[in-house]
């Protein structure tokens, strides 16, 4: 009994100590975060790459990240898409996973990046309470992605400075600096996002792309919404687009990408690399600052009743009702604008044309739900 007492704190901490461990192996079992979900590319993709391919400095690190090219048997104009720049902005990399599953090319070239940013799919935003996935039931079965942050993972490139001066040279809060759409055209021997960004402008550079459609989502509250987003280049085409979807009875309204506001896609990819370059924004209600909490049915449907109250008072950018905005909306919304612009693209562009089958239409994807584009998963 002395023997016990004396060794009372010993055995609290042993059991404790313990205890600690087995929340930490079953909360490390459960927590899988950093595990990449399979993508199916439809039987025309030609090959894989990785964008270290292009820039070997990423190799091995968190920011290397797949790049899907479909080349046609004709040459053409060559697209760069890009989904995931933001992982918490589902529709983007849900609607690049689509095109892998679907397209084919006929002429040109169609290079394809899902999680442009591969770090900031490894965790969620700090204070959100985010899921870490969501999901949908296609015919053969569950398919499952996660839902990423904004910002690349503190874990993969810590501590952020106080100011952050970004590769072209404006002053922006410390935590932009891994805001992969502020770090363009990047750094060589940056931090690691600014490292993404310069390996992208590479790979722009040697696929010699001629146009880049970078897929983005944001909040019901933020301005710039159901939006292109267009370089001074690319007013035409985006003009253009534009009145094709308004047509179609799909309202899009269109943003100059401002000269002074430096290192997004829209603005770099056309002064740096030189081609034409445009942003397209859907709404996310899941990213916003007025939802209530972050549940399946706000990430998947789009459904919040706080997003309701703050539309009834008119505090929205958007029609908002009780049908929330499905991904399956955003998705077709984001093929809709895309069909849009490369349609424009061809009717400038009589000599580089893109060709593309099995781009699902925006009205089908949106009837049938964005699961009917899914492969079902392979195991
Ligand atoms: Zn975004």
């Amino acid at each position: 009994m002395v023997e016990f007492r004396k060794n009372y704190h010993f055995y609290t901490a042993l059991i404790l100590l313990l205890l600690g461990l087995l929340l930490a192996f079953f909360s490390g079992l459960q927590f899988k975060m950093s595990q990449e979900e399979d993508i199916y590319p439809a039987p025309g993709l030609s090959r894989i790459n990785r964008l270290s391919d292009y820039f070997p400095a990423l190799a091995g690190t968190p920011g290397d990240t797949k790049v899907f090219i479909f080349e046609g048997p004709e040459k053409g104009a060559n697209v760069l898409i890009t989904g995931g720049t933001h992982p918490n902005e589902p529709a983007g990399f849900l609607t690049a996973a689509v095109l892998i599953e679907n397209i084919q090319v006929k002429r040109g070239k169609m290079v394809i990046i899902p999680r442009a940013n591969a770090s900031g799919f490894t965790c969620n935003d700090p204070m959100d309470a985010s899921l870490q996935r969501f999901y949908f039931e296609t015919m053969g079965g569950r398919r499952q992605f996660r839902f990423g942050s904004r910002l690349t993972n503190p874990v993969h490139q810590w501590p952020d400075p106080t100011l952050y001066e970004n590769p072209a040279g404006q002053m922006l809060s410390g935590s932009e600096v891994r805001n992969l759409n502020r770090c363009y055209p990047g750094r060589p021997h940056g931090y690691l996002t600014e490292k993404v960004a310069f390996g992208i402008m590479e790979m722009i550079r040697q696929e010699k792309i001629d146009l880049g459609v970078d897929l983005h989502e944001s909040a019901p509250e933020y301005p710039v919404i159901n939006a292109i987003v267009f370089h001074d280049n690319s007013a035409e085409l985006a003009a253009m687009a534009q009145i094709a979807l308004q047509a179609e009875g799909l309202d899009f309204r269109l943003e100059a990408s401002p000269v002074n506001l430096r290192g997004l896609s829209h603005r770099e990819w056309g002064d740096v690399a030189g081609i034409k370059a445009v942003l397209i924004e859907t709404p996310n209600p899941a990213q916003g600052r007025l939802k209530g909490k972050t549940t399946l049915a706000l990430v998947v449907e789009g459904k919040d009743k706080d997003y309701l109250k703050a539309s009834r008072l008119g505090r929205l950018f958007i029609p908002y009702d009780e049908n929330g905005v499905p991904l399956s909306e955003r998705v077709s919304r984001h093929l809709a604008a895309l069909a849009a612009v490369l349609e424009s693209w061809n009717e400038m562009d009589s000599e580089n044309q893109i060709d593309i089958s099995g781009l699902p239409d925006w009205k089908e994807l949106l009837e049938k739900g964005v699961e009917a584009f899914l492969q079902p998963p392979k195991k």
